[in-house]
């Protein structure tokens, strides 16, 4: 059986493909290069967009059409779905499975397959109430709930008075068995700690040979009130450390030159009493080898004097922090729910610039929020100007179901969004283009991820992109030259900066 997946969203769902691959590979499916060629394709579904659920329900008469000619043909669909979503997709798919239980993937297409069409399995009924898309921890935004009247007094009752009680994407009887029709059943069940341990300890089959992604923890406590990820992943769970560290020491020794924590929240990694994240990577940059630390994400109402100290003091540690801004204005800060000020953000770049020699700062900001004037857009484009960020993510408000802020007006069209984009990008233009011309003559340490017939690909410690021309350097190409090879793909290379765009610089290979 050959299986393929298709992966939507973060690098969190990219991991996370890794892993159902590995699942699978143990169960004797082989990976299809094709998706028509396949006989069970896996969604690894992304809710942050609303378009991207339309997308997916849109293009699934696809899949009808495969069915006709592979009767074998099976879909599965898993990562960060809503409840109210499920909904839609127990309609669609022939499975669909909380990324949490995927280690039981096997299992469940066994009984799928087994039944002349499994499809009926999950389309009689629902196991979720449509209405029911309350927080996972209600406190942070209770209140939020109150002001836009988003969710129904019945909800926020029951919410508020059994805080120890989780609404699950999951119901409980999909828990308990897999093997029988799922019932209708109660909305509220207990957190499940077992299934996020089993998902850490499945063995996955990395995409590439040079660059990692590690998981050390899951789900998001923080409710901004435009996201849906503590909705789909729950709270926060760490991963222990013991299993961080066995992952990423067979990874070096087995050539890895760049290892990627990843987490929702890496400031909040915390699987015991004595651990936490600038604890955590310590213990990594004391692993033997030759590699570069990064990780994803850092909150600003979290990140510590401590943990960039740490950055700086450890060596494999590179010098790129990614810090979402979303708004240089407070008053959306407020309605966004992120519990810091543009003044703390401002005072937390200058404290990282101040610690890390030579760091390069990301970011990611939403423009047109509901209700965002068109002085607290000057804002964002005033700390930005500010801080001179090396790359900036910007997204266009779209409200997503089932968050609180889908409940406030969208009241910025699109054409206003698309123009105040314009306008970041224009001074992102000009900031990067500054900050990358700084590398203009230096000479630094490249990881080299690819080569073609005319230039070597990598990336600096600070995360920019380096194209390195070959031109000038016969030798980098297999066959060519007689002369030794001077960059390997997979391996560190000194590279001489020449020049610099917005986007990345280039270079040649230091005699
Ligand atoms: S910190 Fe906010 S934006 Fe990030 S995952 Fe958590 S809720 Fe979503």
């Amino acid at each position: 059986m050959k299986y393929f997946i298709k992966t939507y969203g973060c690098q969190m769902n990219h991991s996370d493909s890794e892993r159902i691959a590995g699942v699978l590979e143990l169960a004797n499916y082989k990976k299809s290069v094709e998706e028509i060629d396949a006989d069970l394709v896996v969604i690894n579904m992304c809710s942050v967009r609303e378009a991207a659920v339309n997308r997916i329900s849109g293009n699934f008469h696809k899949y009808k059409k495969y069915k006709i000619s592979n009767s074998n043909f099976k879909t599965v669909i898993t990562g960060c779905i809503l409840p109210t979503d499920k909904n839609k997709f127990d309609k669609l798919f022939d499975l669909v499975i909380d990324i949490k239980e995927i280690e039981q993937l096997p299992e469940r297409l066994k009984n799928c397959h087994s039944k002349k069409d499994c499809h009926s399995e999950f389309s009689s009924e629902s196991s979720f109430d449509n209405d029911l898309t309350v927080p996972m921890s209600p406190e942070p935004v209770i209140d939020e709930m109150k002001k836009y009247k988003g969710q129904s007094q019945k909800i926020l009752n029951q919410v508020q008075d059994d805080k120890n009680y989780c609404y699950s994407e999951c119901s409980d009887s999909e828990m308990k068995s897999h093997d029988t029709m799922p019932k209708k059943s109660k909305s509220f069940v207990k957190t499940q700690d077992n299934d996020i341990n089993d998902y850490f300890s499945i063995n996955p089959q990395y995409e590439s040979k040079i660059t990692a992604y590690v998981p050390i923890m899951t789900g998001c406590n923080n409710f901004c009130s435009y996201c849906v990820v503590p909705y789909t992943r729950g709270r926060e769970k760490s991963r222990p450390v013991d299993e961080i560290l066995d992952e990423i020491t067979n990874l070096v020794k087995n050539g890895y030159k760049e290892i990627i924590l990843l987490g929702q929240n890496v400031n909040s990694y915390k699987p015991d009493g004595n651990t936490d994240f600038p604890k955590l990577l310590r213990l990594i940059n004391n692993v033997p080898g030759d590699f570069w630390i990064r990780f994803l994400t850092s909150h600003p109402k979290d990140i510590s004097e401590e943990l960039i100290k740490t950055v700086a003091q450890c060596k494999k540690c590179t010098e790129h922090i990614h810090l979402a801004l979303q708004s240089g204005d407070d008053e959306i800060l407020e309605k966004m729910n992120r519990k810091y000020s543009a003044k703390h953000f401002l005072a937390l770049t200058k404290m990282i610039r101040k610690n890390i020699l030579n760091v390069s700062i990301t970011t990611d900001i939403i423009i047109g929020f509901p209700g965002e004037t068109e002085k607290q857009f000057q804002n964002t484009s005033k700390i930005m100007k500010e801080v001179k960020f090396d790359m900036v993510y910007i997204n266009k408000y779209s409200p997503r179901t089932g968050t609180v802020s889908a409940k406030m007006n969208d009241d910025v069209s699109w054409k206003e969004k698309k123009r105040r984009e314009d306008v970041l990008n224009t001074i992102l233009e000009k900031t990067a283009l500054e900050n990358n011309q700084e590398y203009i003559g230096k000479t630094i340490d490249v990881l080299i991820e690819k080569k073609d017939k005319s230039y070597a690909y990598g990336k600096t410690r600070s995360f920019k992109n380096v194209k390195i021309s070959y031109s000038c350097y016969p030798d980098l190409v297999e066959g060519i030259s007689k002369r030794k090879k001077t960059v390997k793909v997979g391996k560190f290379s000194k590279i001489k900066i020449t020049q610099a765009n917005a986007w990345g610089l280039e270079g040649k290979v230091k005699k």
